[in-house]
């Protein structure tokens, strides 16, 4: 087995040193907003566990020798140290079942290790996707336009076109930066009371001109008896609200499209339920919905391209989470979607 040379115990204690540190720093620095740099990385990473491994040698050797000696002694004179051996055997049993303890330890460490360095790297592939788009479009644009537009409406319509791609780099810079303050915890949450039917109407009146844009029929059912304040952070609040408004939107049906907004009151919160007629969700896409990125076959809808960056539902979730609320959805592909999440009352 391979654990039974002390080396490669103390190689793979090194390693696994090692990968931690070289996370840990990496992650310090990317919570802090910098970017390491790789060299300098890897030289700490290396040299921290080069160090672990000769340390942990060494203990291990010396370990064995102390306990080596003994048995040597009891071999040869073994009247003398019976009840020395008996011991060392239930010892070296114990010592056996300690180290095949900690192997299954570090496997699962080490698995949940990969797991993590595999969700960085797709974040950074979504990222690096995310943002070509838009520059490759900007300069394609501005090097048309250096070459000279002699017609001033094609003109202006490439300005429009160059500056509606700035508008949707400076949104996804924009939800990046908060959903990198919730996930680190540093949005700290203004909670104060207010009514939640007036901050449905409120978003339903700013997104008046899409919803009849889309020619979506909209029911509210927000009952007169109904006791509505909540205590919550109403900007974030809005916030979640709005994306839900607007995936309905998005993600429409073409045939009589609805969309349907009830409040419901439950012991100790209020349930806003958002509910459409639209596209629907495949069963494979809805456990993945709220992952930050995610788009459901990059959001194609009636065989067009829909515009977003995957992050909406990523904010939601945190915020809702925030306020010890969750979110939920039940959709069906090609009937509908349902989110429902909750907001503390007053
Ligand atoms: P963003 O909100 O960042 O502008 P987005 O709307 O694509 O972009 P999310 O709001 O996070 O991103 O939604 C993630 C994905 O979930 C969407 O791309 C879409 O595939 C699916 N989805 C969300 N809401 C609905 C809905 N009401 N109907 C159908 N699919 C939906
Ligand atoms: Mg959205």
């Amino acid at each position: 087995m391979m654990f039974k040379n002390p080396r490669r115990i103390a190689s793979v204690i090194g390693l696994i040193v090692g990968l931690t540190n070289g996370l840990s720093m990496y992650l310090v620095f990317w919570l802090q907003g910098q970017t390491p740099q790789a060299v300098n990385l890897m030289l700490f990473a290396v040299g921290s566990g080069i160090v672990t491994a000769v340390i942990a040698e060494s203990m291990i050797k010396q370990f064995m020798h102390v306990k080596l000696t003994r048995i040597y002694k009891a071999l040869n004179n073994p009247e003398k140290y019976r009840d020395d051996m008996l011991q060392d055997a239930k010892e070296l049993g114990r010592v056996d079942m300690e180290v095949t303890m900690w192997v299954r330890r570090a496997a699962v460490e080490m698995t949940s290790l990969r797991a993590q360095d595999t969700i960085r790297r797709e974040f950074i592939a979504n990222l690096s996707h995310e943002m070509k788009n838009p520059v490759f479009n900007i300069q394609g644009y501005l090097l048309t336009l250096m070459d000279g537009v002699e017609d001033a409406a094609q003109r202006e319509r490439f300005f429009k076109k160059a500056s509606r791609n700035v508008d949707r780099m400076i949104r996804l810079l924009r939800d990046m930066d908060v959903l990198a303050h919730l996930e680190s915890g540093k949005l700290t949450l203004e909670q104060s009371p207010y009514g939640l039917k007036q901050q449905v109407l409120d978003a339903m009146e700013q997104m008046e001109d899409r919803l009849e844009h889309a020619g979506i029929q909209v029911h509210l059912t927000l009952p007169d008896t109904l006791d509505d304040r909540v205590m919550a952070d109403k900007q974030r609040m809005e916030q979640v609200l709005l994306n839900l408004i607007s995936n309905a939107i998005k993600y429409a049906s073409e045939n009589k499209p609805e969309l349907h907004i009830q409040l419901i009151d439950q012991a100790n919160r209020l349930d806003l339920v958002v509910k459409d007629n639209g596209i629907g969700i495949a069963q494979d896409d809805i456990t993945r919905i709220f992952e930050r990125f995610y788009r459901a076959d990059r959001a194609r809808v009636h065989g067009k391209q829909v515009s977003g960056t995957g992050l909406g539902l990523a904010i939601a979730k945190h915020i809702v989470e925030a306020h010890d609320q969750s979110i939920t959805v039940a959709a069906e592909l090609g009937h509908g979607s349902t989110f429902i999440y909750g907001v503390p009352k007053a």
